[in-house]
């Protein structure tokens, strides 16, 4: 027996609509099933999380910008 990579395709495409809470459950669910098995993936998932947060960041500073913190 080989690995087909096509039984357990990898979810990069399927992770900016993951972190944003964009998939069906169904999807969500095989997502996050496949990133415990698959480390390249997950690292892929965890800069496109700290991307995500960094952008809601930025967004909470321009709607409200108050002075700076000394
Ligand atoms: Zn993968």
């Amino acid at each position: 027996m080989t690995a087909d990579p096509g039984d357990d395709p990898h979810v990069r495409q399927s992770l900016g609509a993951y972190v944003l809470d964009a998939l069906d459950e169904d999807e969500a669910r095989a997502v996050s099933g496949h990133l415990q098995r698959c480390d390249g993936c997950a690292a892929v998932y965890v800069e496109l999380a700290e991307a995500s947060a960094l952008l809601a960041l930025l967004g909470e500073e321009e709607l409200s910008p108050g002075p700076p913190a000394p």
